[in-house]
């Protein structure tokens, strides 16, 4: 509906519904005046009723006035008969002389017979019948009241008289005043209201009993009037008579006629305000907005959205509302151009898309089913990787186009059936077609009926997929089997129950020769182990690289302690032979360690720890053996779990072995070595020293033995020796720590050290795991004033080399080459030669391990610095030491 249409109708409801409600209002008003006007009514007519009681009171008093009169007057006429006394005349003189107007007076003997009267009317007879009535049945001696006959009511006084007194009656004294017109023309004086009396109240539906109250008062409103009817209470009497007092109803017309004015007024100005009001709203409102519709609907019809709508002057919310369309009209024409040019775009974008882009309609068959597509659209992408001709394909049929690319058409199609009766949105699909082309074709569904196709070609991806499940699977150095592929075929000997051996195999001192020669080199010698093992395994055995230098052999088949026995011997041959890379000869070995399934464990992980567990043990031992597991082994783990809390349970102790100074005859210092106090007793340091360099816990080791062996020699500075100094074990990891350094500096401010009283032993084996950097650490380490010292000289690799430029105070000879001192010349030879060398390089010579005194003898000779050895001392504890100094 048009909103004039509404605003019409609105108002003319709206004045419907004010006109009802100001006539409601008037009438209520109306109402209420004529109530007021029954009650004013009411109240005039009491006045009158109260006129008409006054007036029976007035007969009252005057019947006593008159009766002693008459009394006196009989009284005399008895006396004196002969008096001529004419007591009616005299009667009626008197009232004459008194002015009053009555009707009737009337003496009535003891047989109510009339004795005396005044005037005689036409219903005289009624009145006398009914006086003689009240006299006989009355038993008083004096009745006042109204009485009616069938023409008048009167007020009645009737007294008894006794003339003399005897106590017995002799006449009666009636009064009487007629309610005539007269009477009632006096009353209609006094109230100024027309006054009537009728021997009837109307009983019609004028009359509201409503009104009817306590005064016995009826009311009739009737016209212009309001009539009260007061009904005249009797004594006794013929009729009913009621006395009716007329109201004009002014208040009330004038009202009513007033009140319909204003109704008939506030209608007339209701009307004309809607309709001006109307009329404002459609020129200021409708007519705007109409117009404004008009010309947004000639801005679509015509699509000129460069148009603009006209801007008016009136500046309220409607021609904001026309500025805001024009806003919006802008917005548009920018977003419509915006779109032209994305479209333009997208269109560029799929012309030159790499990926191929088809748009097809979908042919629908009798049962709306697809059966086929046909092809609208072909970009050049798509005609490169179909290596078709937009021409011999647009319009085409798609099963047609796919056959002659050769693709399987029905799985295409398959597609598009499901596309179009099925809920999906895409579906995508990998197509071969001719010349082993691989393609994706991602279907989209897009507006009813119609769909596209993106082709992409994944020849390449393909090829590639395959390379990398190859690189999934193998190692791209070695090619042999890697870590993932070896977890995956043990998971599936495993769950096929069958028995085999792992033999876990690490090449000895690899990184060393990483490090030296290289990457390259390091890599070179991987293959060449690859190759090895590849030579040496059979349909039985399966080789991976399990990382780094780490090998394992898998032996399928009876777990036969000889046979593997045999092949791990035959590849730890194999392995042991030399490499020469320029001037430099490696001599290539490798440790193994073997764990069975399932006689070890049942989980693969396990298994494989157990066969690195073994390895570990063989390194141990010097390397270029095997070990088969054995459970003890696994001690060495719960050593590595124990020794996480060791140094926190206090479970620590440093044991000082002192060590003799051969020139002056003394003990002068001490290597510090660390014990192990457990619950079940002493872990000697070779049983886990080992562990601790490899779980890194050694580094808390290391730390609490430099600190105690600082506190310890600061002691001995104080009580005994000035120039007393501290040998230190330390390890390469704990070298590297990178505040090593500043921590040595500040344990030396804390115990007041001069840096020469501190020595640190490293051993040859782990200089040679990172040289270069230890080179660099331990320079850093003399330049502050502390000295090193090379441990277990004489084992390894000993090369004469290392000692001339390593950065280097101290050489330690081990003991395994003091222990043929005796009896071997050669030996005495070398340590002797060994020992000039280093005096030569300025090196204090200290040998280990002097058990017997002839060892100490040989070494004098040979000019050997200082001696260490349980000839002069074993270990000893703090206080055993303190004893030991003193004793000697
Ligand atoms: P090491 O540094 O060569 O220490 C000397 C080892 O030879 C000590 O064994 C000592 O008790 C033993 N020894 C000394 N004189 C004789 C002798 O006359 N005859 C025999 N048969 N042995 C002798 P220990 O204390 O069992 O220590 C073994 C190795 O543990 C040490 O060899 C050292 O490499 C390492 N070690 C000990 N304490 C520490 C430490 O606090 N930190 C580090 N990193 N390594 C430590
Ligand atoms: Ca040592
Ligand atoms: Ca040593």
């Amino acid at each position: 509906m048009k909103v004039s249409k509404r605003i019409v109708i609105i108002f003319i409801s709206v004045t419907l519904i004010s006109t009802c409600a100001y006539f409601i209002f008037g009438i209520l008003m109306v109402k209420s005046f004529s109530k007021n006007e029954v009650k004013r009514a009411g109240s005039i007519t009491n006045t009158v009723v109260q006129n008409l009681n006054k007036e029976v009171k007035d007969i009252d008093i005057l019947g006593d006035v008159y009766k002693d009169d008459i009394s006196k007057l009989i009284y005399l006429k008895e006396k004196y008969p002969n008096e001529n006394i004419d007591k009616d005349i005299s009667i009626d003189e008197r009232l004459r002389k008194d002015k009053i107007n009555y009707k009737f007076i009337m003496y009535l003997d003891k047989e109510e017979m009339k004795i005396g009267q005044t005037i005689e009317d036409e219903d005289y007879n009624e009145v006398v019948e009914i006086s003689r009535d009240i006299i006989k049945k009355s038993k008083q001696s004096k009745v006042t009241g109204i009485i009616t006959t069938n023409l008048y009511p009167y007020a009645v006084n009737i007294n008894a008289i006794d003339v003399d007194n005897d106590k017995k009656i002799e006449m009666y004294l009636v009064l009487l005043k007629r309610y005539d017109k007269e009477q009632l023309l006096k009353m209609q004086e006094e109230v100024r209201r027309k006054i009537e009396i009728s021997d009837t109240v109307p009983e019609d539906d004028s009359i509201d009993y409503s009104l009817y109250d306590e005064e016995n008062i009826l009311f009739q409103t009737k016209g212009t009037t309001i009539k009260s009817y007061y009904i005249i209470p009797k004594i006794r009497g013929y009729k009913d008579f009621a006395l009716s007092v007329t109201e004009p109803r002014y208040v009330e017309m004038t009202a009513a006629s007033h009140v319909g004015v204003l109704v008939l007024i506030l209608i007339i100005i209701g009307i004309l305000a809607n309709f001006i009001l109307y009329n404002l709203i459609k020129n200021k409102v409708v007519n705007r907005v109409q117009k404004i519709s008009e010309s947004v609907n000639n801005i679509i019809e015509t699509a000129n959205t460069e148009q603009v709508l006209e801007i008016d002057s009136l500046g309220d919310e409607i021609t904001e509302l026309t500025r805001d369309i024009n806003g919006m009209l802008f917005r548009i024409v920018r977003a419509s151009t915006s779109l032209e040019k994305n479209e333009e775009k997208y269109s560029n974008l799929v012309k030159s898309m790499t990926n191929g882009y088809i748009y097809l309609r979908i042919e629908m068959d009798d049962q709306v089913k697809a059966y086929d597509a046909i092809v609208l659209e072909m970009n050049y992408a798509a005609q490169r990787i179909l290596k078709l001709t937009n021409e011999s394909v647009i319009n085409k049929r798609l099963s047609k186009l796919l056959e002659n690319i050769s693709a399987k058409s029905e799985e295409v199609l398959g597609a598009l059936y499901k596309l179009s009766e099925e809920n999906y949105s895409h579906i995508e699909q990998e197509v071969n077609l001719l010349d082993n082309v691989w393609v994706s074709i991602s279907m989209y569904a897009l507006e009813k009926g119609y769909l596209s196709i993106i082709i992409t070609d994944i020849t390449d991806i393909k090829k590639y997929s395959e390379e990398m499940k190859y690189l999934a699977s193998y190692d791209t150095l070695t090619s042999l089997l890697n870590r993932h592929k070896l977890n995956n075929y043990l998971m599936e000997l495993s769950s096929k129950g069958e028995e085999f051996s792992i033999i876990f195999i690490d090449l000895d001192n690899f990184k060393n020769l990483n490090d030296t020669l290289g990457h390259n080199v390091g890599d070179g010698v991987l293959c060449v182990v690859a190759e090895v093992l590849n030579s040496l395994s059979n349909e039985n055995t399966t080789i991976a690289r399990f990382g780094g230098d780490e090998f394992i052999i898998v032996r399928k088949g009876k777990n036969d302690m000889n046979q593997v026995t045999d092949l791990t011997n035959n590849v730890l041959y194999s392995l042991n032979r030399s490499f020469k890379f320029k001037n430099y000869v490696f001599q290539l070995k490798a440790s193994a360690g073997i764990s069975f399934y399932p006689q070890h464990s049942k989980d693969i992980s396990t298994l494989l720890k157990y066969s690195d567990i073994a390895m570990y043990e063989s390194k141990a031992l010097g390397g270029n053996r095997f070990k088969f597991f054995e459970e003890n082994m696994l001690s060495e783990i719960e050593i590595e779990n124990k020794l996480r809390t060791a140094i926190e349970k206090g479970e620590f102790e440093v044991y000082f072995q002192p060590i003799y100074d051969v020139h002056s005859h003394k003990v002068s210092s001490a290597e510090a070595l660390i014990r192990w106090f457990t619950d079940e007793g002493m872990i000697p340091p070779d049983k886990f020293i080992g562990i601790a360099k490899r779980s890194g816990d050694i580094i808390d080791i290391d730390n609490f033995v430099l600190r105690e062996a600082c506190k310890f020699c600061k002691e001995n500075i104080k009580s005994r020796n000035k120039k007393f100094n501290v040998s230190i074990n330390i390890s390469q990891k704990s070298l590297k720590q990178e505040n090593f350094i500043i921590n040595l500096k500040e344990l030396l401010k804390q115990y007041e050290l001069e840096p020469r009283s501190i020595k640190l032993e490293i051993t040859e084996d782990e200089i040679i795991e990172d040289p270069n950097a230890t080179i660099e650490i331990l320079n850093k380490i003399r330049e502050i004033g502390v000295k090193i010292a090379l441990d277990d000289f004489g084992i390894g690799y000993s090369s004469f080399n290392y000692i001339k430029t390593l950065p280097l105070d101290v050489i330690k000879i081990d003991r395994s080459l003091l222990i043929s001192l005796e009896e071997d010349d050669k030996t005495l030879a070398i340590i002797e030669t060994l020992i000039n060398l280093c005096h030569m390089l300025n090196l204090e010579v200290v040998c280990e391990g002097v058990e017997v005194e002839c060892q100490l003898q040989l070494l004098k000779d040979i000019n050997c610095d200082k001696i260490q050895g349980y000839y002069i001392s074993r270990p000893l504890a703090k206080g055993k030491f303190r004893e030991f100094m003193e004793e000697n």
